[in-house]
């Protein structure tokens, strides 16, 4: 997988708190020559305006129809994002049977200091409840997990089956350059072992629904389009 496709894998909707509804999305990521487009909103976490329980077959419902109404054109996933901070999403209490209907799941905030996010072991008591392809989203690799080595990130990664996320988004930055690239060297060991995802995370402005060329570089650059998760 990889060579020849387009993703974008992290995109939030008026379902939390994007601006636009699912279809404006995908209607855009089409125009603009996507090959795949995942809709991720943010799921019961009191950090934002957040899809609830009650409203997630009518979310999954409105993405599979939007599947159906693109087929041939673009190819649509349903995600959610999860706040992997406790105090303001009830892990435990999540509906895992739910998440299991999805194409795939983000976590935010994995062994994220600064966001009071759980460590990657408080996070295996969940992981094993959750069948469907899980990463990480706009993970700080260097920062979070800065007492471990290359090797050892990606060995955590890849027996966890956990893909990686590349983050576009400008809040996903430190000192001029995003996570990423502040990242090379961990990433570049991730080559053959742990999947690789794209996402740009709009929210409010609908040409950051096709922001994926410098990520595209940076995964060309290290031939990594192998890795990619489609
Ligand atoms: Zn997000």
């Amino acid at each position: 997988m990889g060579k020849g496709s387009v993703i974008n894998l992290h995109t939030h909707t008026t379902f939390s708190d994007g601006l636009f509804p699912p279809e404006a999305i995908v209607e855009r990521a089409a125009k603009d020559g996507l090959t795949h487009i995942g809709i991720t909103d943010h799921f019961e976490t009191s950090k934002v305006a957040s899809l609830k329980a009650g409203d997630f077959w009518t979310y999954l419902r409105r993405i599979e129809e939007l599947r159906r109404k693109y087929e041939g054109t673009i190819e649509v996933l349903a995600g959610v994002e999860i706040d992997v901070n406790p105090e303001r999403c009830a892990l435990d209490r999540l509906p895992f049977d739910m998440l299991g209907e999805l194409d795939f799941v983000l976590f935010e905030y994995v062994n994220d200091e600064a966001n009071d996010g759980d460590d990657m072991e408080d996070l295996d008591r969940i992981l094993s409840k959750i069948s469907v392809p899980m990463g990480l989203a706009h993970s700080d690799l260097k920062s979070c997990f800065a007492g471990m080595g290359a090797a050892e990130i990606a060995d955590m990664l890849s027996s966890r089956d956990l893909f990686a996320e590349l983050n576009t988004a400008l809040p996903y930055r430190r000192d001029g350059m995003t996570f990423y690239e502040l990242a090379e060297d961990v990433i570049r060991g991730f080559k053959g072992k742990v999947k690789l995802s794209i996402g740009t995370d709009i929210h409010r402005r609908l040409l950051e629904v096709s922001n994926v060329e410098a990520a595209y570089r940076f995964i060309r650059r290290l031939d990594l389009e192998d890795d990619l998760l489609f």
